[in-house]
């Protein structure tokens, strides 16, 4: 992770690039206008959400129970489940998979939880082929870039940007319209899928009560390459699980239409093991990962936070996303829940600086549909670093600093020039290029008061 300093430096300079603010303002404008066309569907959208309130935070506090009877049924439907502590674990699992299968290669889909395992980095070393199949992480990971948004990963990125890319991987015309490119990105996708044995993707829900893993997607990448792998590794958080199949009635339109204002995804499965008619893989895994899960749950507040159903409405509602862009989160999870989950689960020492990336607004939180009030956590997480000592220490000096200039007299009265100098010295490296330091009146405000009532 970058250094938190450079990172608000980053982000003040992308608040200030007027072309990123009208590519990323247009296309989460895209988002909020198809949620407020979809919610029409809702005869009473709010007690749905209470609904599915309910429900996570019913999930939450039996996840127990639930993860050993989604394993016991999994299991019985042929399929394997693996409980990994962190990262590391996943991955050497994972890896050995793909050792047992001799395979060279593997097809992902778009999902968090991969990106928070870092799973291509580790397979790219290891010299396994990563063949994205989702098709703005496919011109992303041609391009050497990182997801910018949970749903759209290259919403950065104009039709110009993404053909440069794409032109200078493949024989593609310059000039080709958004269409040629995404017909052109399929039969990629496509002929670099053949014949790769091993599928890796996340999952939307883990069902308990039959031993079901729920995939939700718009492209049907997913069921493409998991009908063609010999072998389908799921990669799921454990507060994946759900109790029923029923859940997924209030769960999955939810899902849909805070995520693309659909009143379903384009394609939704459930996948309960193995094939059993021939076609599909012949062998499914389920890795469980808890990667800090279990401490965060053990947090009575910030737990609310799990029940996340990672629909990205509260990423593309949120002003400080829109002005700051992905990158300058410097974290995996970005957006409201990302400043709130990330460090609770990656430590609060090195990540601290996100709990400034939240204006209090509140807009996340009407939004959100499971009704997570990721603003209290937000101010909670905030408190949190400031009992335990864990803010970040070149801010803790620098407003040290200004306290200590504001605290005196003699300087506060001082001439104008040392002022601005002063200024320039501590809050220039902060304030950007692109807005002008703030202005000093000619005289003190204890000068002035002098002045005039002495
Ligand atoms: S916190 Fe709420 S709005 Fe944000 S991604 Fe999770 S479920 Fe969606």
């Amino acid at each position: 992770m970058s250094d938190p300093i450079t990172l608000f430096q980053q982000g003040c300079e992308k608040a200030f690039d007027e072309e990123h603010w009208q590519k990323i303002n247009y296309s989460t404008g895209c988002f909020e206008n198809s949620f407020a066309k979809g919610k029409v569907n809702y005869r009473n959208l709010d007690l749905e959400k209470q609904r599915a309130y309910t429900l996570r935070n019913k999930s939450l506090l039996g996840l127990e129970k639930l993860l050993v009877d989604f394993e016991t049924h999994f299991v019985e439907n042929g399929g394997k489940v693996l409980w990994a502590r962190n990262a590391d674990d996943a991955l050497t699992m994972i890896f050995d998979l793909i050792r047992k299968e001799k395979a060279n290669a593997i097809t992902r889909s778009n999902s968090m939880v991969l990106d928070e395992i870092e799973l291509n980095g580790f397979l790219e070393r290891k010299n396994i082929r990563v063949v994205e199949t989702e098709i703005g992480r496919f011109i992303l990971h041609e391009g050497k870039q990182k997801p910018y948004h949970p749903l759209a990963p290259s919403i950065h990125l104009s039709k110009e940007e993404n053909n440069a890319i794409l032109t200078g991987s493949f024989k593609l015309k310059p000039d080709s319209t958004v269409k040629q490119m995404v017909n052109f990105v399929r039969h990629e996708v496509a002929v670099e899928s053949k014949d790769v044995p091993i599928c890796i993707t996340g999952a939307n829900f883990l069902l308990s009560d039959v031993g079901g893993v729920v995939l939700t997607e718009n492209e049907g990448n997913i069921l493409k390459s998991t009908s063609s792998a010999r072998v389908h590794i799921v990669v799921a958080g454990i507060a994946k699980v759900i109790p029923t199949l029923d859940d997924l009635a209030v769960l999955l339109p939810l899902l849909s239409l805070h995520s693309h204002g659909q009143s379903m995804a384009a394609c939704s499965s459930i996948t309960f093991g193995p094939a059993t008619t021939g076609q599909g893989p012949e062998q499914v895994y389920v890795i469980l990962l808890d990667n800090n899960r279990s401490e965060l749950l053990s947090h009575e507040k910030q737990r609310k936070v799990m029940s996340c159903i990672h629909c990205g409405a509260c990423v593309s509602v949120c002003p400080v996303y829109k002005n700051i862009g992905g990158y300058s989160y410097g974290s995996k999870h970005i957006g409201p829940m990302g400043v709130v989950m990330t460090p609770l689960m990656a430590g609060m020492e090195e990540y601290s600086h996100l709990n400034a990336a939240c204006a209090l607004c509140g807009k996340c939180v009407d939004i959100c549909p499971v009704k997570i009030p990721l603003d209290d956590l937000i101010i909670e997480n905030r408190h949190l670093a400031t009992t335990e000592k864990q803010g970040n220490a070149r801010f803790d000096a620098l407003m040290k600093t200004m306290v200590w200039h504001c605290k005196s007299r003699k300087k506060m009265d001082g001439p104008i020039f040392f002022k601005k100098l002063e200024m320039k010295r501590l809050l220039g490296p902060l304030w950007g290029n692109s807005r002008p330091l703030p202005e000093f009146a000619s005289k003190s405000f204890s000068q002035q008061w002098r002045e005039r009532n002495l």
